[in-house]
């Protein structure tokens, strides 16, 4: 009997110690989620600052500045378009498809245009005459949109053909219908007309939607003599053509004109007898790129 009891002890002292053990763990356990639950709910260390910038390293060839110089002025802060092919917030709008835009622009003699707006395009109305903007720009980022006529009719320089023009008319980035319509290379489009074909086609069937991103640098003159010609750089629905191709002078047909002192000037369309529409234009101008306190670090 007393082994009986005995025995009986000895297992509920087992069972006790096996219960303590198990309520131990689970307490561990639980102490261990505390601590992660109170980990998270801690603010979180404020990050050591990092450098804006140097000033103990090398300077950069030619300029003031030391490699990632701290007081190199950063450059403005624009508000990018929300899609693309919208206009900046630093951009001129030139034709947005309000009726109202067409305002914007005039013919040559300075008259109000008989170019007009339909489904939010400036249409050309042939024998109605070149289109210029009021505005003179220089250096200028150009965004435009343009669609030639469909069905299409004519052939070779007869189809489709327009032209965005610099300079008052004095540099033409061609505008044709270039699908499926052989012209000579140097006039197709997105030539610079009469001298540089562009360099590969990248036309889109007649009637869609086609755009250009131009940059064109005007040229400079000291005195009457030149120093730095003209140079384009164009893109064709996204498609490089020509990248800070220097023009040889005014482009013409048949001709290459001479280089004349000039100041900024119009941005102007063609009336080439073709009813191309055009939408979506805006520039930015450039001089800035030049002469910003980003870029005048010339010692
Ligand atoms: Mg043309």
């Amino acid at each position: 009997m007393k082994n009986y009891l005995f025995g009986a002890v000895l297992l509920c002292l087992a069972l006790a110690a096996m219960a303590v053990l198990a309520q131990t763990g689970n307490a561990s356990q639980a102490g261990t989620q505390t601590g992660e639950t109170t980990q998270a709910a801690q603010p979180p260390a404020t990050p050591r600052p990092a450098p804006t910038g140097y000033m103990d390293t090398p300077l950069i060839p030619g300029t003031k500045w030391h490699i990632h110089d701290d007081t190199r002025p950063r450059p403005a802060v624009i508000g990018p378009a929300a899609n693309p092919g919208e206009p900046p917030a630093d951009a001129i709008v030139l034709f947005s498809g309000k009726e109202s835009d067409i305002a914007l622009w005039e013919d040559q003699k300075g008259q109000p245009t008989k170019w007009r707006v339909v489904d939010g395009a400036m249409e050309c109305v042939p024998k109605s005459g070149y289109v210029r903007t009021k505005q003179k720009f220089g250096d200028v980022q150009l965004h435009i949109e343009f669609a030639c006529p469909t069905p299409p009719s004519g052939n070779s320089q007869g189809r489709g053909n327009s032209g965005v023009f610099f300079g008052d008319g004095r540099f033409e980035v061609q505008v044709l219908d270039s699908y499926d319509n052989k012209s000579y290379a140097d006039g197709q489009c997105g030539a610079l007309y009469g001298q540089y074909p562009p360099l590969v086609n990248a036309c889109r069937k007649p009637g869609e939607w086609q755009y250009y991103d131009i940059v064109y640098h005007m040229p400079r003159f000291e005195g009457d003599k030149l120093v730095k010609a003209a140079t384009a750089t164009v893109f064709h629905n996204g498609v490089l053509l020509h990248e800070k191709r220097e023009l040889m002078g005014p482009t013409g047909h048949k001709r290459i004109a001479p280089y004349v002192p000039m100041a900024q000037g119009s941005l102007q369309l063609q009336d080439h007898g073709n009813p191309v529409r055009f939408r979506n234009s805006w520039v930015r101008e450039l001089e800035q790129y030049e002469t910003s306190p980003t870029q005048l670090d010339k010692q």
